[in-house]
């Protein structure tokens, strides 16, 4: 590897900090995962690609950016010659639906959830006109609920109100028991929590409890990022591990509202205690940031 591929790849992990390179190279040797049948993941940069690949289906869930997007397009028409019947968002953020682009003349469709498109008009336009001009929008949407037979699979997509972003579904592969989560799970990472785009940490730990209490116990969570030292896809151990530390985020933040603390006085913990593996190695987004967004929360609903 090159200092420019290297410096390419580095940034291309879009966390901001340099890894060691024994792990990038783990990281980038290795994009496609299965998980069980003809289930699995694909990570290069941005939020993690899941994919159904068969005989007869074919079917992406998250597009990354236009770059890996070609690499992930190329790289799976290798596990099967099937037209790609859909391509899903599993909400609008960019690092999940700028290589829409790519997808656009290879995807039959590409669906999410109703307000997904609206949000990431409005995000795009916050980031100026060459950014607008670049989106790619799904064409096919839902509310609550959504399912498609595709060969012998059966893909259901579920909405369960706002949490990551008002937008977010889970996709879950029935046969295969495998869910996508986006970027409900952030995997022992502390999570972006979009309040532009319409987050809410109380219905989010609603959605990932009620997730997994409808899922079975053994399903596998494909998450949409994660600390390196977990990884991308887990359990429902994982899922309720983050829905504590949602609460738990709430509960400290609201205490301290209760004690008169200002939110910057409470931004300045360093870890919640039972959660100090949320500290991942080369993470960009503090607990800091957390703390200010459960702040805005609670003040709002005063
Ligand atoms: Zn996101």
């Amino acid at each position: 590897m090159n200092r420019k591929e290297f410096l390419l790849q580095t940034s291309a992990l879009g966390i901001g900090t340099m890894l060691p390179i024994h792990r990038l190279a783990h990281f980038f040797q290795t994009p496609f995962t299965t998980i069980r049948r003809n289930v699995g993941t694909f990570t290069s940069r941005g939020g993690t690609i899941g994919w159904l690949a068969s005989a007869d289906a074919l079917v992406a869930v998250d597009a990354q950016y236009p770059q890996s997007a070609q690499v992930f397009i190329e790289g799976v028409q290798e596990k099967t010659s099937h037209v790609m019947d859909m391509l899903i968002n599993t909400h609008h953020h960019g690092d999940h639906t700028a290589g829409n682009l790519a997808f656009k003349d290879v995807a039959q469709k590409i669906v999410a959830h109703k307000n997904v498109p609206g949000l990431q008009k409005a995000s795009a336009a916050r980031r100026g006109q060459t950014s607008l001009d670049n989106q790619v929008y799904a064409n096919e949407t839902y509310t609550t609920s959504w399912k498609e037979t595709v060969g012998d699979e059966v893909v259901n997509l579920s909405h369960l109100g706002p949490a990551h972003t008002g937008g977010d579904t889970v996709v879950y592969f029935e046969k295969a028991n495998v869910a996508h989560m986006g970027d409900l799970m952030f995997n022992r990472a502390y999570p972006f929590i979009d309040r532009d785009g319409g987050a809410n940490i109380h219905n989010w730990i609603t959605v990932l409890r009620e997730t997994i209490s409808s899922l079975e116990s053994d399903t596998v969570y494909i998450f949409g990022h994660g600390n390196q030292e977990y990884g991308i896809t887990g359990s429902k151990e994982d899922v309720q591990l983050k829905s504590d530390f949602l609460e738990a985020l709430l509960e400290y933040t609201q205490k301290g509202i209760a004690e008169g603390k200002s939110k910057e006085e409470l931004s300045t913990l360093a870890v919640l205690p039972g959660f100090e593996s949320f500290n991942a190695p080369g993470w960009s987004l503090p607990l800091s940031r957390n703390i200010a967004a459960a702040y805005d929360e609670l003040m709002e609903m005063e």
